[in-house]
């Protein structure tokens, strides 16, 4: 069986129920979050596309996005915009990268608006708030809850697609690498099945690791599953000890994901305090991982698990109408942040490192792109800037989806027989398991995929989250 035209639509794949998997698809994207939906977004609509998500559609970090999205407010903030990237990131970004982000951060923005996103404007004029680092106001946002603004519009924008195909509680467990290429993913469908699924690419847009951290901003079920099947597979990893700890999320006892105390209540005049009526002990706008600093030195002297941020400065309607979903939050927490300090610690809240990719999303194994916080094109260094992270996800996603577009239409150019000999390899698995013949025998032969390690998923999660831990450790 052969796909017909330059793209997989394969025959038969129709007798499938929409509510079904098929086992091919053009594109696998694993992820929903703004780096899955962008890419999406922009491939072409006529290829068959399968997003799947690990939970539910709303519960990826991009939902929890807080503060605002970088954009280069006119040319003349682009030196400075520049220059406070490559700082907060101790200049090791790479600055090829840094600068094509912030050259397409505009037209970005435009095609969010033209999805329909809002962003705060006064008078028709876009508002901009400032957050650590930065030296001028160049954040675009939406009260407290941009990201889910952002990621809300996007993942509609691709429910109303009807060549995706989005499948929630579905994980990817490996990938099908035959030779340097990759073929499709093993995944488990949201009925507990296992069963490959074969694709002419793969894009993880599978976010971070906060989730193999005991206190983290981030959802718990996000365990860097990627980066553990890279480490598996020999997919190369860069900077992967680059892990960024947020100075201020809301301090409790009990467990479970840390609350976000955005990094532009302190860009709005916040003040941190050692106890909760003592004294400043830190500029509150210096870099994320220096103010993280300070606060755990300070904690260690004064032998607290805490210190207290004062929102005393900013004035009640402005906290109402900027933060609203801290405000509520904090409430619900037992304190109103309009008249009393709150108690704030460090927690994990972003990766830099990631999996290799070039400004295209490329990963070290072809037909493997990887766009958003699991991937690292090295645009943040060592330290991200505020929000330039949701920017960088898109502009990267998109790119990753120009690219696959373009290499299928270099494979339409070529002869017949040229391009069936590029994609042979997969089409010939991929050709048995249409004609229902997939079984664990193939996958053990053609990837090394055997069925033992996937009988007992604690222990297959316990194994990768060790794997990761350990790549962590070698780089610090
Ligand atoms: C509380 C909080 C506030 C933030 N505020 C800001 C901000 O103001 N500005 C900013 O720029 N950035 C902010 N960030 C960072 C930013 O939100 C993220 O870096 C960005 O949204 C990452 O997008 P993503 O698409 O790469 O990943 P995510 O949005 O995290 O999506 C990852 C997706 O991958 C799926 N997935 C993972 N593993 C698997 C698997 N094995 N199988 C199937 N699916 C899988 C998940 O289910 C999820 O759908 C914040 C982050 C947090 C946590």
């Amino acid at each position: 069986m052969r796909p017909c035209g330059g793209c997989w639509n394969w025959p038969g794949n129709e007798k499938f129920m929409k509510e079904d998997l098929k086992l091919y698809y053009d594109i696998i994207i694993v992820g929903n979050g703004v780096a899955g939906c962008f890419a999406a977004l922009h491939l072409p609509k006529e290829l068959s596309v399968l997003m799947i998500t690990k939970a539910d559609l709303e519960e990826s970090d991009s939902f929890l996005a807080q503060g605002g999205i970088c954009v280069l407010k006119d040319d003349g903030d682009y030196d400075s915009f520049f220059e406070d990237t490559m700082r907060a990131g101790h200049y090791e970004n790479s600055p090829h990268a840094v600068e094509v982000m912030i050259r397409s951060s505009r037209e970005t923005i435009q095609e969010l608006r033209d999805y329909g996103v809002e962003f705060e404007q006064e008078g028709g004029r876009l508002c901009y708030t400032r957050e650590g680092a930065h030296s001028t106001s160049r954040i675009l946002y939406h009260a407290d809850i941009t990201g889910r603004e952002i990621t809300g519009r996007l993942l509609a924008a691709v429910q109303a697609q009807k060549n995706i195909f989005l499948q929630k509680r579905t994980v990817m467990l490996d990938i099908l690498r035959h030779k340097n290429r990759c073929e499709g993913i093993l995944l488990q469908n949201s009925r507990g099945e296992i069963q490959p699924v074969f694709a002419r690419d793969v894009i993880w847009a599978c976010g971070g690791i906060g989730g193999i951290y005991e206190n983290s901003t981030n959802y718990p079920h996000l365990t860097g599953d990627a980066l553990a099947i890279a480490l598996r597979r020999g997919v190369k990893l860069r900077h992967v000890s680059y892990v960024q700890i947020h100075p201020t999320t809301l301090y409790t006892e009990r467990p479970g994901r840390r609350f976000l105390i955005s990094e532009s209540v302190r860009g709005e005049g916040a003040v941190l305090y050692n106890k909760k009526d003592g004294e400043r002990f830190v500029d509150e706008l210096l870099p994320r991982d220096m103010v993280t600093q300070r606060i755990l030195e300070q904690m260690q002297k004064d032998k607290t698990h805490c210190v207290w941020l004062s929102l005393e400065k900013i004035p009640r309607e402005r906290i109402l109408s900027h933060f609203p979903n801290i405000y509520r939050k904090c409430l619900e927490e037992g304190y109103d942040v309009t008249r009393e300090p709150i108690p704030v610690a460090p927690a994990q809240h972003y990766f830099m490192g990631g999996v290799e990719v070039d400004l295209d999303g490329r990963t070290s194994l072809e037909h493997l792109y990887a766009a958003g916080e699991t991937s690292c094109n090295g645009v943040h260094g060592a330290n991200r800037l505020a929000s330039n992270s949701l920017l960088e996800s898109l502009v990267f996603a998109k790119r990753a989806a120009r690219d696959i577009a373009a290499s299928m239409e270099r494979e339409k150019g070529r002869t017949g027989e040229e391009a069936a000999g590029a994609s042979a390899a997969s089409i010939d698995a991929a050709g048995e398991a249409a004609s229902g013949l997939w079984s664990w025998e193939l996958l053990k032969e053609r990837y090394g995929i055997y069925k033992k390690e996937y009988e007992n998923m604690e222990q297959y999660a316990k194994i990768n989250k060790e794997r990761i831990w350990e790549e962590i450790r070698k780089g610090e």
